[in-house]
């Protein structure tokens, strides 16, 4: 019940529907004062980054959440495996990483214009869609443009258009469809957004990018890092563990050294040092 209300606030269509549905929120824990509090501090003014009605407004092809930078973060720390490492070493994991990325995508990518699921199959469509289409698009956007394509079918389905699954996702919506159907028109690549290409037209004119483009500049070289120098040291102090007393104020500005009796010649050399103290003292 509570996720109910909760989803009515986030996936809100309209503003005036969150506004509405926000408010039906707190009348619902008006008995909990400091959930009401959080909520107002904290939660309503982010409602431009989370709530439908306002995300919906940009083309943002699902991604409204923080889940695909945190995988690429836990991705990049599964190379790293632990935290020891150097600024070199850092540099050469992560080119491995895209590196390994990289190949591993367009792997994925071949296999998904090779096996076309028969969910997906643009044959199935034969008077709206484009034959070819499984081999130009991606399926994660034949995915939704199937679901457009069964909400197309459903005559008792009347709503108004939005425009919001188009905004988003830059694919034919099912009025969209309903109006190709009508007109006898197929559905080709060009109705959808250069995203979903499996190449994508970076310098075609309907994309906006110039015919002729310059040639790319040079690429900058990588950045100069070096194996760190191996700096020897003397390592950590070790621990003082003689009983020997720290030299006393009078012998300290004296700079006699004054060897303990009984160390390795230590009476000789301390009679000695008596001796050096009295004529010292006779001069
Ligand atoms: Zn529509």
């Amino acid at each position: 019940m509570r996720h109910a209300k909760i989803k009515q606030v986030v996936y809100a269509q309209t503003e005036e529907a969150f506004e509405t549905a926000y408010s039906a929120l707190k009348t619902k824990y008006a008995d909990q004062p400091s959930l009401i509090e959080y909520l107002d501090q904290h939660k309503y003014p982010k409602r431009h980054g989370f709530v439908k009605a306002f995300t919906s407004r940009y083309r943002h092809f699902g991604h409204c959440v923080t889940s695909q930078g945190e995988r690429g973060h836990s991705e990049l720390k599964a190379y790293l495996q632990n935290n020891r490492h150097t600024l070199l070493d850092l540099k050469d994991r992560w080119v491995v990483m895209s590196r390994v990325f990289r190949v591993n995508y367009q792997k994925d990518l071949a296999l998904a214009r090779d096996r076309v699921y028969h969910d997906l199959n643009a044959k199935r469509w034969p008077d709206l869609l484009n034959p070819k289409l499984n081999q130009q698009i991606v399926p994660e956007a034949m995915k939704l443009l199937v679901q457009q394509l069964h909400l197309m079918k459903d005559e008792v389905n009347q709503r108004p258009c939005s425009g919001s699954f188009e905004r988003v996702n830059g694919i034919p919506c099912y009025h969209t469809l309903r109006t190709l159907r009508a007109l006898k028109s197929m559905v080709g690549c060009e109705d959808f957004h250069p995203h979903w290409h499996f190449q994508r037209p970076v310098a075609s004119p309907a994309d906006g990018a110039a015919r002729h483009l310059p040639a790319p500049p040079p690429a900058p070289p990588g950045p100069t890092i070096f194996a760190p120098h191996r700096v020897v040291t003397r390592g950590r102090t070790r621990k003082d563990r003689s009983t020997r007393r720290d030299p006393s104020q009078f012998e300290a500005t004296a700079g006699i050294a004054r060897p303990r009796p009984g160390r390795l010649g230590g009476e000789r050399s301390a009679v000695r040092s008596l001796a050096s103290l009295t004529s010292l003292a006779s001069s």
